[in-house]
């Protein structure tokens, strides 16, 4: 088997276990974001997210859902371990439809695949320097 090919399932789970998600094969997609949203949605510096085709991902145990919108994608919701808060992901309506996007930090993972881009640059913490890689967005 080649160096880069995918675990066979990675597993991001919220911080007291009760919520896991199983995964098959490497995202579709990866991207940060800093703007204040995600910073207060995440209440850190970047919101990462991975995005999973539907059919590859198995959701185990309870979580609590939230529908809201955003101006890329009005129909959103957004699920979270009803415990702890964590373990965040979400339905993702219009942005890659078919898929579900899951909190990168979830998976725990250092050898994780890195973002493609990262959204809101300017919005970023003032000490936060370039990250090598993602390609920096100034918006959406
Ligand atoms: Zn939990
Ligand atoms: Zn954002």
């Amino acid at each position: 088997m080649p160096e880069t090919a995918p675990p066979a399932e990675r597993v991001a789970s919220c911080e007291c276990g009760a919520l896991s998600l199983h995964v098959t094969g490497d995202p579709v997609h990866v991207h940060g974001c800093t703007c204040t949203r995600c910073q207060r949605s995440t209440g850190s510096v970047m919101k990462l997210s991975a995005w999973f085709a539907e059919t590859g991902v198995r959701i185990d145990g309870p979580f609590t859902t939230w529908t809201y919108s955003t101006p890329e994608d009005p129909t959103r919701t957004a699920c979270f371990c009803p415990t702890c808060g964590g373990g965040r992901f979400f339905r993702s309506g219009d942005y890659l439809r078919g898929t579900i996007g899951i909190a990168v930090g979830g998976f725990a993972d250092p050898a994780f695949p890195a973002p493609d881009h990262i959204h809101w640059w300017p919005d970023r913490p003032h000490w936060l320097g370039h990250p090598l890689g993602p390609t920096l967005l100034e918006g959406n």
